[in-house]
């Protein structure tokens, strides 16, 4: 299943601590292990490039494949995107009983495959937008050149900033439960967060760990209604109000507990936990694209009104890349199908120009 490839990159990346995924010859031994479509040494040129692999690359994937633009796909280096690493998805139409986010990602990527899209791991380094065609490089090492590009590269895990979560990171800290929450069965864990991601995650843990903490910064969740209900009528979550975490204590190889201080008291505990997980939000992976396109303060692309175009002609942005607002899986969806559309009609007018 891809799902489990999904995760067995995670594991493999784990495996190997590999923090900066530079090294070609790392990609070339991950491309082995997973046998995933390689990316050739030829430069190619496509009229319709789609970078990153989550609801809104799919869903533009499926549009654009069916409008015969044979568009090729670059996943980046979390393939399936954000909903790997989630459980429970509820909201998506279609699905009246849920389904499991990495079992509906696999779903995507077959109907964009039925279709015809060329779907390869790989991860984009660089950009060039200057010309009339995009220049788009893949490993560093590949030059694309495409008529027009799709970007959906999605966000990406917030951290705390702790020295101690990034020393204890994949040694106890992790921000994925659904990837890590196994490793903690019959234990105490902590999450900090209060939205939705967290919620979910730790009513997703409660059911595997023996404990779990959650620790929330305010007074409240930011989480919906629906979700904080679940979490209050789960009977091992203990909810931590005003709490923030001070440090996550270890033995020097692995958590031992988490030190957090309550903001209104002052007061101190530790926390007995050999898991923590944090769920604080997402920042936009759209880094590269800072010389070229415009983007707000937090690196959220601004398309123009109505539409998934940029200013560079040719070029367009869906899903969580452009979407502080809404995003959602089907918002993301969705702006991919006006994506692959736009990319369509803007080819179709060149043509005719
Ligand atoms: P959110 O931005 O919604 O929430 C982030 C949470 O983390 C907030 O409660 C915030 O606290 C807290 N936080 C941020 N920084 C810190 C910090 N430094 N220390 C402690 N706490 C911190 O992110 P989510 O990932 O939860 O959700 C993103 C979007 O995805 C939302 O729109 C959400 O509705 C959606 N979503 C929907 C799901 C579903 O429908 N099944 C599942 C998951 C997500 P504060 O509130 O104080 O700002």
């Amino acid at each position: 299943m891809l799902y489990s490839k999904t995760h067995s990159q995670i594991i493999y990346l784990k495996k190997t601590n590999i923090k900066n995924i530079s090294s070609h010859l790392t990609l070339k031994k991950i491309k082995f292990a997973l046998k995933i479509k390689l990316m050739t040494t030829e430069n190619e040129h496509v009229q319709c490039l789609i970078i990153g692999s989550g609801p809104a690359g799919y869903t533009a994937a499926i549009y654009a494949a069916r409008a015969d633009l044979k568009p090729l796909m670059i996943t980046g280096m979390e393939m399936g995107g954000q909903l790997t690493k989630t459980t429970d998805v509820e909201n998506f139409p279609g699905y009246p009983n849920g389904v499991m986010g990495p079992d509906m990602m696999e779903d995507f990527r077959k109907q964009a495959e039925r279709f015809g899209t060329d779907i390869r791991f790989g991860y984009v380094s660089s950009v060039d937008f200057s010309g009339a065609v995009h220049k788009v490089v893949v490993d560093e090492n590949k030059t694309i050149t495409a008529d027009t590009v799709i970007i959906s590269t999605g966000a990406s895990a917030k951290w705390l900033g702790l020295p101690s979560e990034e020393k204890y990171n994949g040694f106890g800290v992790s921000a994925c439960a659904v990837c890590d929450g196994f490793f903690f069965k019959n234990q105490n864990v902590a999450i900090v967060g209060a939205g939705d991601t967290a919620a979910e995650e730790a009513t997703y843990l409660a059911k595997l760990c023996k404990k779990v903490y959650m620790i929330v910064r305010r007074d409240e969740f930011r989480a919906s209604k629906a979700m904080v209900h679940r979490v209050l009528n789960t009977h091992n979550i203990e909810v931590l109000y005003n709490t923030e975490t001070k440090e996550i204590l270890g033995d020097g190889k692995v958590v031992t507990a988490v030190k957090v201080i309550n903001n209104q008291t002052k007061q101190e505990q530790d926390l007995d936990v050999t898991g923590f997980f944090v769920a604080i939000g997402h920042n936009p992976n759209t880094a590269i694209f800072k010389d070229w396109l415009k983007m707000d303060e937090t690196g959220y692309l601004i398309t123009k009104p109505d539409s998934t175009a940029t200013d560079i002609e040719g070029v367009f942005v869906c899903g969580d890349a452009q979407d502080k607002l809404w995003r959602q899986a089907v918002t993301a969806a969705g702006t991919g199908c006006m994506a692959a559309l736009e990319a369509e009609r803007y080819l179709a007018a060149k043509e005719f120009a």
